[in-house]
C-alpha cells in the first residue's frame, strides 16, 4: 500500500509538464449534469449537492476520472458570497466550498491508474462585476480572494477561473488567482456579441491574460464547438501558452452563437414555460459523441493540449474527447462494439434474418 503511495507521488506530474508532453483533459459542466441526475435546482444553480449529498458529487468525479479526466474540479461554481446571499444561506458557504475542495482532493490522489489527478480550485463569473461601477470590483476581490484562500488551503494543485464574460473581470481573477503562486487556468465565455461585455475584442482579452500571466488561456462554456472553434484558430496562432477549449454540447450556430437564446429545431411540441430552451429543454440541440470527438481531434491538431467539454459533458462525452487524442482510457474498456450488436452486428452469431431485419427496424 506504502509502496504503491510513494510511487505514486513519485509519479504526479504538474499541470504545465503534463501540457507540455501531450493532452491533458478537464472534464467540467458539474452544474448542468448534477441537475439532470437529480440533486440541485435549474435556474437556481447552487452546488449545494457538496453539503446535502456528497456521495453524488463524489461518484460524479469519480465517473470523469474513470472516463479520462486528468483534472478534478472542485464545484465551488457559483458557490461564491454573492450566490449565497441570493439564496440566503450566505452562512453555509465556507463549508460548501471546503466540503467540494475536500471531495475533489480525495477524488484526485485516489486514481485509477497511478498518477493521481490535478485537483483544482475553482472560481467564476460573479454576475454582479459592473464595469461601470468600481464598487462592484472590490466586491468582486474579495469574493475571489477567499475562495482561492480556501482552495490553497486544502490542497488544489491548479486554479481554474472560468466563464467570464468582463474582460476585466478575468483580469482581477486572474490577479487574484496568481498570488497563489498555483498553475492558473483562465476561460473566457464571451456571450453572443462576440465581444466581451466592457468592449474588448475576443483575442485581445486572450492576448491581455497571457501576458498578465496566465499559464493556460482559453475559452469555456455557453458556446458549442462550431461558434468557439473559430476564435480557437485565432486565438492558438496569436498566444505562446497553453491553450484551453471546453466547448458546451450543444448545436450552437452563427445567429446564435451561446445556448442562452437557442431555438428548438427540433419540432418542439411542448415549450418551457419560461422563454428560453436554455437551460431546460436543450437537450434537441444535444451534440451526439461523434461530433465533440471531431472537435476534440481538430482543437488538439491545431496544437490546444488542454481539452473538455463544459456544459451538456457526461462522461462519456469526456471518454471519447481522450479517444479522439489518442489516449486510451478506463472507461475505454465500454467503447462501443456494434459488431456484436443483436441486429446491426456482423458476429457470425447474429443471425441473416436479423441482419436483413436491420433498415426496416
Ligand atoms: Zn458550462
Amino acid at each position: 500500500m506504502n509502496n504503491h503511495k510513494e510511487r505514486s507521488k513519485e509519479k504526479s506530474r504538474g499541470l504545465i509538464e503534463r501540457l507540455n508532453s501531450g493532452p491533458v483533459i478537464c472534464a467540467e459542466g458539474f452544474l448542468f449534469e448534477i441537475e439532470r441526475r437529480g440533486y440541485m435546482s435549474s435556474g437556481e444553480f447552487v452546488p449545494m449537492v457538496s453539503l446535502e449529498h456528497p456521495e453524488v458529487l463524489e461518484n460524479l468525479h469519480r465517473d470523469f476520472q474513470h472516463a479520462g479526466s486528468d483534472i478534478v474540479q472542485a464545484f465551488t461554481y457559483n458557490g461564491h458570497r454573492e450566490k449565497m446571499k441570493v439564496i440566503g444561506k450566505e452562512d453555509l458557504l465556507e463549508s460548501l466550498n471546503r466540503s467540494a475542495l475536500k471531495i475533489a482532493k480525495k477524488i484526485a490522489t485516489s486514481p485509477i491508474g497511478y498518477e493521481p489527478n490535478l485537483m483544482a480550485g475553482n472560481i467564476s463569473n460573479s454576475n454582479i462585476w459592473n464595469n461601470k461601477d468600481p464598487k462592484t470590483h472590490l466586491v468582486v476581490e474579495k469574493i475571489f480572494s477567499e475562495m482561492v484562500g480556501w482552495a490553497v488551503d486544502e490542497g488544489a494543485d491548479i486554479l481554474i477561473g472560468e466563464t467570464f464574460y468582463y474582460a476585466e473581470e478575468a483580469y482581477k481573477a486572474l490577479e487574484v488567482m496568481k498570488k497563489s503562486d498555483l498553475p492558473c487556468v483562465i476561460t473566457i465565455a464571451p456571450m453572443a456579441e462576440n465581444i466581451m461585455r466592457d468592449g474588448v475584442s475576443i483575442l485581445d482579452a486572450c492576448k491581455e491574460l497571457e501576458q498578465r500571466g496566465g499559464d493556460v488561456v482559453g475559452m469555456n462554456c455557453f458556446r458549442g464547438p462550431t461558434t468557439m472553434m473559430p476564435y480557437l484558430k485565432e486565438i492558438r496562432k496569436a498566444l505562446k501558452c497553453h491553450v484551453a477549449a471546453l466547448p458546451i454540447a450543444f448545436r450552437t450556430t452563427e445567429k446564435n452563437p451561446t445556448f442562452f437564446n437557442l431555438p428548438d429545431n427540433n419540432g418542439c411540441t411542448c415549450n418551457t414555460p419560461h422563454k428560453t430552451t436554455f437551460p431546460t429543454a436543450l437537450d434537441p440541440m444535444q451534440m451526439n459523441r461523434y461530433e465533440i470527438a471531431k472537435f476534440a481531434k481538430e482543437a488538439y491538431d491545431l496544437g490546444i493540449n488542454y481539452l473538455g467539454v463544459c456544459c451538456g459533458a457526461n462522461p462519456m462525452l469526456i471518454r471519447e474527447v481522450a479517444e479522439a487524442v489518442g489516449l486510451k482510457v478506463p472507461a475505454s474498456k465500454y467503447r462501443e462494439n456494434m459488431s456484436r450488436h443483436f441486429m446491426y452486428g456482423t458476429h457470425p452469431r447474429v443471425p441473416k434474418h436479423m441482419r436483413d431485419y436491420g433498415d426496416k427496424a
